[in-house]
C-alpha cells in the first residue's frame, strides 16, 4: 500500500531491544521492520537509529530519527544536501537525567560513594565532622535549560536548593531563581556548590568548561557533566581534580567512550564515573515511540517534523 516503510537500525539495541519499539509502533500507518544489517536500506522511507552510518547518505531515505537527544555525530550538511530530514529524541530524558543528577548531588553531599567504596575492605568509616553537608540552601548552576536542564532544576528546587541557570535568552524559567547568559558564565558558576552541564555539543559549547572556568569555581564545588564529553576540556578537568582546585566531579560522558582503561578519572576517589547511562530508563522505548509515531503522522500530512534538527 502507500504505508511508510520504516526500518529500525540494529544500533538501537544499545539502548533497548528493537522489538520493543516495533511493538510500540504496531498501530501506525507504517510498515516497521527490524534491520539485521545496518546497510540494508533499500525501499525504506525512514530509519530509526542510535548511530550514524555512511550508508544512510546513499540510500533513498527521506527521514532519519535518532533515538538520542544529542545528534552531534550526524553530518548535518551532508544530510541537508541529500534532502534527508533528521529528527532527534530531545524531550524524553528529563526525568531520568534529573533523577541521576539529583543522585550525584546526594552522593557527594551524603558521601554515599565513599561508603560503597569501603565495602570491599569492610571499612567502618565515619566521616569527618565537616565532610558531609545537606542540599537545602546549597546552590546549583545548570548550564543549558532545555529538557535535561529543567529536569535538574525542578528537582533541585524541590529539595530546597538555590537554583540558577545559563541560557542564551535571559528570560525566566520555572524553578530557576536567576538566569544568566553565556557571556556571564564565569559569574554564574563562581559561587555554586554544583555546576551541572546540560547543553548540546556545538561549536559554541565545545570546551566551554576549561581551566579558566574550573579556576573560577569554588574549591568545594562539584562539576556534573551529563551533556557531552567535548563540552569540558578533560585534561584541564583531571588537573583541577588532582590539584584539589575543585572538590569532585560526576561524569556520564567523556571525550572518548567507553572511557579508556588508562584514564586517571577511573582512579580518583572524588570522581563518580557513569557509563553514558544517566538517561537510561525502562520507559525509553515508549517515549521514543511517541515521537516516531507523531512524526509518521506529520509526514503523512506533509507537515514539518517534531524535534526537527535538519
Ligand atoms: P534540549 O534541546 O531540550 O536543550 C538544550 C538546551 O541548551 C536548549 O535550551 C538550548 O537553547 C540550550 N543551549 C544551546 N547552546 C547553548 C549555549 N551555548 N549556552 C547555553 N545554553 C545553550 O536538549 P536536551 O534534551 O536537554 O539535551 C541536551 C544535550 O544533552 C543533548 O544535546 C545531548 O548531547 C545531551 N544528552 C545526554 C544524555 C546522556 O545520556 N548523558 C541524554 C540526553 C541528552
Amino acid at each position: 500500500g502507500d504505508d511508510l516503510e520504516l526500518g529500525i537500525h540494529p544500533s538501537v539495541d544499545i539502548v533497548f531491544p528493537p522489538s520493543l519499539l516495533r511493538e510500540e509502533l504496531t498501530d501506525l500507518a507504517a510498515d516497521v521492520r527490524i534491520l539485521s544489517d545496518g546497510s540494508a536500506l533499500a525501499g525504506l522511507d525512514g530509519v530509526v537509529t542510535f548511530s550514524f552510518e555512511e550508508a544512510f547518505l546513499s540510500a533513498d531515505l527521506e527521514w532519519i530519527h535518532c533515538i538520542l537527544a544529542g545528534v552531534d555525530a550526524f553530518p548535518f550538511e551532508a544530510l541537508k544536501r541529500r534532502g534527508i530530514t533528521l529528527s532527534n529524541s530531545s524531550g524524553v530524558h528529563g526525568d531520568a537525567i534529573g533523577d541521576t543528577v539529583l543522585g550525584y548531588m546526594l552522593q557527594f553531599a551524603r558521601r554515599l560513594h565513599i561508603y560503597r567504596d569501603n565495602e570491599p575492605t569492610r571499612e567502618w568509616y565515619y566521616p569527618d565532622w565537616d565532610e558531609t553537608f545537606t542540599l537545602p540552601g546549597e546552590t546549583v548552576c545548570v548550564v543549558g535549560l532545555g529538557t535535561l536542564g529543567q529536569g535538574v532544576t525542578a528537582r533541585a528546587d524541590a529539595v530546597g536548593m538555590n537554583v540558577r541557570g545559563v541560557r542564551r535568552t535571559p528570560t525566566p524559567v520555572p524553578s530557576v531563581d536567576a538566569v544568566f547568559t553565556p557571556d556571564s558564565l564565569t559569574a554564574a558558576i563562581s559561587d555554586a556548590r554544583f555546576v551541572a552541564l546540560t547543553v548540546p555539543l556545538t561549536s559554541q559549547t565545545e570546551g566551554l568548561i576549561g581551566s579558566d572556568e574550573l579556576d573560577a569555581m569554588r574549591e568545594d564545588a562539584y562539576l556534573l557533566n551529563v551533556a557531552r564529553g567535548g563540552v569540558v576540556d578533560q585534561d584541564a578537568l583531571v588537573a583541577a581534580l588532582t590539584d584539589g582546585r575543585i572538590a569532585g566531579a560526576a561524569l556520564d560522558v567523556f571525550e572518548t567512550e567507553p572511557l579508556p582503561d588508562d584514564s586517571p578519572l577511573w582512579d580518583l576517589e572524588n570522581v563518580i564515573v557513569t557509563p553514558h547511562a544517566a538517561g537510561a530508563t525502562d520507559e525509553y522505548a515508549e517515549r521514543v515511540a511517541a515521537i516516531v509515531a507523531e512524526n509518521v503522522r506529520r509526514i503523512r500530512r506533509g507537515e514539518s517534523l517534531a524535534n526537527h534538527v535538519v
